[in-house]
């Protein structure tokens, strides 16, 4: 708590978006910037600085993701996105900053027990087991969070079966149970293939069920639709928003396309050289000067962004 209230003393804006803004010189926000109240803070990330021999990969980043917010994390290569997936993941740790999950200080925490905790994540880099089919992934998924210490893998899978009736008679919305996410993201086609024999996009969505599965709280996301066609994206956007608002999941989903962005999120943090250059609703943020400058260079961040939105790169 006196962690969270040092960090807060010297955080950045965090107001879920009220309006846009650029990164302030340190100290200028102090008291611009009223404290909000603690109720559905997330995740807190205070003054979180990471460098790989002299590069900075991340530069003093500050902001606050509320419970069931879906907030996008743009900017172009190397402009640190996923070292920030990283270090929220506790797959790296920071050289300078702290890093709060529900007002509990994890900067050092291993990323098993931030897992434990109900953080997350996909890679960039797609990992799913060669061996393995959509429906054991999936599995894999929910049975992760699970700890069922002594019982075997055949009276774990029966947990999968009981989900299965307890999401028949489960309320309206979006599940989580492993068929519930493999019938939304059009999965149960393939549910007995090899994952080694999908395509790019359908491993994607593998990797996204498997996520979900696991009933996260807060679920890290890096380019969850790279691969997929437009219509794919467009549907998974609409069902990330539907899942995290029924399950108030909060979600940071780093992805390039910026439709994607703009309709899967309630607001986007930009990037570039590591530090934060603008947090606010994606309309008003991919407008930005600055925000259009990071992306397609001087000569073109000229007008509305939608001139030029789109896949800026990969
Ligand atoms: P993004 O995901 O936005 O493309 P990254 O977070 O992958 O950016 O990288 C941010 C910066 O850190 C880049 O300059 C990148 O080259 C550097 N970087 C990332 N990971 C490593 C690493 N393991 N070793 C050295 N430099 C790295
Ligand atoms: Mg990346």
């Amino acid at each position: 708590m006196v962690i969270a209230q040092l960090c807060r003393r010297g955080r950045m804006h965090s107001d879920g978006g009220a309006s846009p803004w650029k990164r302030p010189r340190a100290g200028a926000v102090e008291q611009a910037i009223p404290i909000r109240g603690d109720v559905g803070t997330e995740l807190e990330l205070c003054n979180v600085s990471t460098w790989f021999g002299g590069v900075c990969a991340l530069d003093d980043v500050s902001f606050t993701i509320r419970s069931g917010e879906v907030v996008g994390i743009i900017g172009p290569n190397g402009a640190g996105k996923s070292t920030l997936l990283d270090v929220i993941s506790g797959r790296r740790r920071p050289q300078r900053g702290v890093v709060l999950h529900c007002d509990a200080d994890v900067t050092r925490a291993t990323a098993l027990k931030r897992s434990r905790r109900g953080i997350g994540r996909t890679f960039q880099q797609l990992s799913l087991f060669t061996e393995m089919t959509v429906s054991e992934h999936v599995l894999l998924g929910y049975m992760g969070r699970r700890r069922e210490p002594g019982r075997s893998l055949a009276r774990r899978r029966s947990a999968w079966f009981e989900a299965m009736s307890a999401e028949a008679t489960a309320e309206k919305g979006p599940g989580l149970s492993p068929t519930a996410l493999m019938s939304s993201l059009g999965l149960q086609a393939v549910a007995g293939e090899l994952a080694s024999n999908l395509p790019v996009g359908t491993a994607r969505l593998v990797d996204l069920a498997r996520a979900l599965a696991a009933s996260p709280r807060l679920l890290l996301l890096d380019e969850p639709v790279s691969g997929l066609s437009v219509q794919e994206a467009t549907a998974a956007a609409g069902f990330l928003r539907q899942v995290s608002e029924h399950h108030e999941i909060a979600v940071v989903v780093v992805e390039h396309d910026l439709d994607f962005a703009r309709a899967a999120t309630d607001r986007l943090v930009a990037l570039n050289f590591g530090a934060v250059i603008a947090d606010g609703r994606p309309a008003e943020v991919l407008a930005l000067r600055a925000v259009q400058e990071a992306y397609f260079g001087g000569n073109q961040a000229q007008g509305d962004v939608a001139d030029v939105e789109g896949r800026p790169n990969s």
